[in-house]
């Protein structure tokens, strides 16, 4: 399978995957620009994805569906603008060939779901939306902390060699952070000089890859020792609140909410 990442406004990417002349789209947030892959080579769009109801996913969906027909899945508990087929975890749905396993993830808001391809090749791929990015994570406007620590977790046991189809271009900011966080850590050190070549050659740093992430972004990190210890000097937590998962993690969310 084809994945390719169509930019949109700032910093997005509307994933188009292409399976021969049938392609599936993630969060349109703009129709134009998948229109215009679809003209330019040809494709049928099959289906429409959508991971959470924010308007930089679901802008395009609406008028998409109308130009093509094509059928809508989105999360169960969220507004999607146009007809939709409600999806949630533990849903299944068959596409171009590929089995896409529905996966809870809410925190990021609270319905946010992400669709995962277990048989896709060469490698596993998911489409997670706002909720995992390369070096970070979604801000948590609607869930808990503890929520987006569950649905991160459930994202880091998924395969390592899963391909991470993330809907922002935020790789080097987010690893200006991390490397803030964890200065000693080295594989952060090679990825971010990596991705300051791509970002140089204007080249996404995406799709990431998830055995990487869990070396690198400390968000998947927030109970290795060094992370936890970073985040208690920083925001000045207690014995007691350096032992709580969610505590620390939902310190380190805040600290990189305040990062300038
Ligand atoms: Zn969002
Ligand atoms: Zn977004």
């Amino acid at each position: 399978m084809k994945l390719i990442a169509l930019p949109a406004f700032s910093d997005n990417y509307l994933w188009l995957w292409q399976q021969d002349q049938l392609a599936v789209v993630v969060d349109p947030g703009d129709a134009a620009p998948v229109l215009q892959a679809l003209a330019k080579d040809g494709l049928t769009l099959a289906a429409i994805l959508v991971t959470h109801h924010h308007a930089d996913h679901t802008g395009g969906v609406h008028e998409l569906h109308l130009a093509t027909g094509a059928k809508v899945y989105g999360p169960a508990r969220e507004e999607v603008p146009a007809p939709f087929t409600p999806v949630m975890q533990g849903d299944a749905i068959d596409l171009l060939g590929q089995q896409v396993q529905v996966i809870d993830v809410p925190g990021h808001t609270a319905g946010h779901v992400a669709y995962f391809l277990p048989r896709a090749t060469p490698h596993p791929v998911l489409f997670c939306g706002d909720t995992l990015f390369s070096g970070g994570c979604g801000r948590i406007f609607e869930g808990t902390p503890a929520q987006m620590l569950a649905s991160l977790d459930s994202l880091a046991a998924l395969p390592s060699n899963t391909q991470i189809c993330c809907a922002h271009e935020y790789t080097l900011s987010n690893l200006r952070f991390a490397c803030a966080v964890e200065p000693g850590n080295t594989a952060l050190q090679a990825y971010t000089a990596k991705c300051h070549q791509l970002r140089d050659q204007g080249t996404p740093t995406l799709p990431a890859q998830l055995g990487n992430e869990l070396q690198i972004n400390p968000f998947l990190r927030a109970r290795h020792p060094d992370v936890r210890h970073a985040v208690a000097q920083h925001a000045g937590l207690s014995a007691l609140e350096q032992t709580d998962d969610v505590a620390v993690f939902a310190a380190l969310r805040e600290w990189k909410n305040n990062f300038k």
